[in-house]
């Protein structure tokens, strides 16, 4: 069995070839593991490997595994679905929120997170391939919910996070990923201050970066498979 501590290195390669095929810097592309349904001896292996930061997307879980890894200062992303009247602990216990996608739950976010925490890092969720049932902004609705979100107190806008519908065509996958890029260009056209693409998966990582993603987000590829 490959190590955890292998399967990053193996990511980053990973990162790393896809970087030098679209002529972007690595440094611009940051691994976030998603430690969902993965059990606490798991991130502390990925920590001892210099992981730092994690994702994770159901809220009870993960408070357990940020107090019991407290001392080990990593950085907690929450990139599940939130439910408005869960707000609290997230904008107590987490530095990054990835899936805001209505302005009631950024303004609770931003009312709940403490006045001396740094501001807490904010990305909006897109629905970008307009699916029926999934979380998410519509791509026309975006650019009023990033202004509503940039001028809360104790929020930091840094840019969109999207889930494609899944595909196992590279090009539907692409395009899904290029139209994500067009709606962030066309906000900071717009004016606004963003500098982060959050999209990629285990699967998909490399079309997410030729496509300009600055957070990757790679869970079955760290860790296997969840214990879900
Ligand atoms: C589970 C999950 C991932 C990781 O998916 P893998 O295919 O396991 O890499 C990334 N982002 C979000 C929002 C997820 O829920």
């Amino acid at each position: 069995m490959t190590s955890i501590a292998e399967r990053i290195a193996v990511v980053q390669s990973r990162i790393g070839l896809a970087c030098e095929f679209s002529g972007r810097d690595p440094r611009d592309v940051q691994l976030l593991a998603i430690s969902k349904g993965q059990p606490v001896e798991a991130i502390r292996e990925a920590a001892a490997a210099g992981q730092r930061a994690f994702g994770e997307n159901y809220l009870v879980e993960a408070l357990v595994k940020i107090e019991a890894l407290r001392e080990l200062e990593l950085e907690w992303h929450f990139t599940g679905p939130i439910q408005s009247n869960k707000t609290r602990r997230l904008a107590e216990h987490f530095a990054w929120a990835h899936s805001v996608d209505r302005l009631k739950v950024a303004e609770r976010l931003s009312e709940q997170r403490a006045a001396g925490a740094p501001s807490l890092n904010i990305c909006i969720q897109v629905n970008i391939s307009g699916e029926k049932s999934k979380a998410g902004v519509a791509p026309q609705e975006t650019e009023a919910l990033c202004r509503a979100v940039a001028a809360l107190p104790r929020l930091k806008l840094r840019g969109l996070m999207v889930i494609p519908a899944p595909s196992a065509d590279k090009d539907a996958q692409r395009n899904a990923y290029a139209a994500t890029r067009a709606l962030y260009l066309d906000l900071l056209e717009a004016g606004l201050t963003l500098d982060t693409l959050s999209m990629g998966m285990s699967a998909d990582l490399d079309s997410a970066i030729a496509e300009g993603a600055t957070i990757v987000r790679v869970g079955t590829d760290i860790f296997g498979p969840r214990q879900e």
